[in-house]
């Protein structure tokens, strides 16, 4: 091996040159470096629509973000074991260096990686930069993995909260030959047909701009966090999750942010923090559980009686459930590819309560269309939705969406923007058009079953089926003790 043989930097879920402990390594190590991205798609969770895009944005802004430091980002695609072995073997690599992700599949063929260049007596280390705790070193105190968060949450707090990592980017230093690399084009990872126009209004997929959300919010928002975090209808929230799944920010960069600026034992900042300890919860959670994305936590939902439904189940994915509030999430979702926290779990629990749909379904849709889809966060929050996961919301608790409009989105302010039929509609009626009379429909132009429809199912009779599917699990259980 040359004295010079170059560190393969393999980003992943990490797309940023600062506090990235791979990238320190690489750059301790002093030799050249060669940053490459694998584009290898998971068979069962391949990256949906919005991810996709998403991602386009985020491999451009990182391929100019090294570009500064005379540093190229190499594309490739195909199976990642095979794309590295073959890069060590043309280009001499001395070393690979990478950030650790959580997801199954990942940690399996990572594992494999390891060993493989082990093996081959090259240099290969993984770090942690995506989480402020790793998932492993979290323990109760019988030694075994947390499944409630509060305590889970209490016992991160007391440990102390991992520093940022400077990395030196001007002591990087370039190789003589670069690898072939791919085009980001022709990944064609941008849609077709022009579904993103709002997104590119919504977001600026860069870091640079994420960094600059996270300034703003840190001074404007997250003192009223606390009620921030329930209004939809406000711009209260860090609208961060994004930037975090893919690494543009991360928690520890969060986490130096609000320190010294808030106090971080009280009110908006506590529980924004605490938002961040949700998302380490989620993690620990896949991480010792892995077959949650498709199977419940708690092992009696496995047999709910779930109706399975088409028909309803687009009607929910269209935003065409008539709920007001569920349906401006619905179509927000699909607009910008994200909703807002409360609205999520209201969409959740109309799709696997009122509709009777298994909370699977709609996770993949969410898969499919939000930009922050997560593997860890979306099955921790429909499993919660559906109160089948850990420290879910129980089952038999079900969400209003007329009383939770009424409370969170005060003015009807939400659904004007997203469903811009209901616009005209004084706020008494906003989030049940059919109180409204007629009178007062036909001077706001609704049209009720032609222009907006009814409700998909009634409130009580939807959750009367709700809890009685919930009861008839119960039996079911009883029954097989
Ligand atoms: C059914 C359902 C599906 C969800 N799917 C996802 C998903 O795929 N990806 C995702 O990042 N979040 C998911 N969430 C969690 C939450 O809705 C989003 O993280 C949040 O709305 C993102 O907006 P924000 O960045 O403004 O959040 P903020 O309120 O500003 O919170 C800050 C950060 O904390 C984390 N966070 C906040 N709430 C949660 C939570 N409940 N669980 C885990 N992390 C949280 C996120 O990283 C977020 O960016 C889901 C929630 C539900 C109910």
């Amino acid at each position: 091996m040359s004295v010079n043989a170059p560190t393969l930097l393999w980003f992943r879920l990490d797309l940023r040159l600062d506090d990235n402990p791979a990238m320190q390594a690489a750059i301790a190590r002093g030799k050249p470096i060669i940053p490459v991205f694998i584009y290898d798609e998971d068979k069962d969770w391949p990256l949906g629509g919005a991810t996709r895009w998403w991602l386009h944005h985020a491999l451009a802004d990182l391929q100019e973000q090294l570009s500064c430091h005379g540093l190229k980002l190499v594309l490739q695609s195909g199976d990642s074991a095979e794309v590295i072995s073959d890069l060590v073997e043309k280009h001499e690599i001395g070393a690979v260096f990478w950030n650790r992700c959580y997801e199954p599949r990942t940690i399996a063929r990572d594992s494999a990686i390891k060993q493989q260049l082990k093996s081959q007596t090259i240099e290969v280390e993984s770090f942690n930069t995506s989480l402020l705790f790793e998932p492993w070193e979290i323990k109760n105190k019988t030694g075994n993995p947390f499944r409630v968060f509060t305590p889970f949450w209490k016992h991160c707090l007391a440990k102390s909260f991992p520093k940022t990592i400077n990395c030196d980017l001007g002591a990087t230093k370039v190789p003589r030959a670069w690898p072939d690399s791919e085009i980001l084009d022709d990944w064609k990872l941008l849609p077709r047909i022009s579904w993103d126009a709002e997104f590119y209004k919504f977001w600026k997929p860069t870091r640079k701009a994420g960094l600059n959300r996270l300034r703003q919010f840190v001074k404007d928002a997250v003192h009223d966090y606390g009620n921030g975090r329930d209004r939809p209808d406000w711009d209260g929230t860090s609208c961060l999750s994004p930037y975090l799944h893919f690494g543009q920010i991360g928690p520890r960069e969060i986490y130096e942010a609000l320190l010294g600026k808030v106090d971080l034992t009280k009110g908006g900042p506590r529980q924004y923090l605490s938002e961040i300890g949700w998302r380490e919860f989620s993690y620990h959670i896949l991480y010792h559980f892995p077959s949650v994305p498709t199977e419940p936590l708690r092992p009696e939902f496995e047999h709910f009686p779930w109706e399975p439904d088409d028909q309803l189940l687009k009607a929910w994915q269209k935003g065409q459930t008539g709920y007001p509030l569920v349906d401006a999430g619905m179509r927000q979702l699909y607009a910008i590819g994200w909703m807002h926290n409360r609205v999520r779990m209201n969409a959740g629990s109309i799709l696997v309560k009122h509709l009777l749909q298994p909370w699977q379904d709609g996770a993949r849709w969410f898969w499919d269309t939000l930009v922050d889809a997560d593997l860890a966060s979306n099955t921790q929050g429909w499993q919660w939705t559906a109160g089948c996961g850990a420290d879910g919301a129980p089952y038999f608790r079900v969400f209003n969406p007329v009383l939770q409009g009424q409370r969170f989105d005060t003015e009807g302010d939400y659904v004007r923007r997203w469903v811009p039929e209901l616009a005209k509609l004084p706020s008494q009626y906003i989030h049940q058009p059919w109180e409204a009379p007629d009178s007062v429909l036909a001077a706001a132009d609704v049209k009720l079953c032609k222009t907006y429809p009814l409700p998909v199912v009634e409130h009580q009779q939807g959750r009367r089926r709700a809890l009685d599917a919930y009861e008839k699990l119960k039996f079911f259980h009883k029954d097989k003790k």
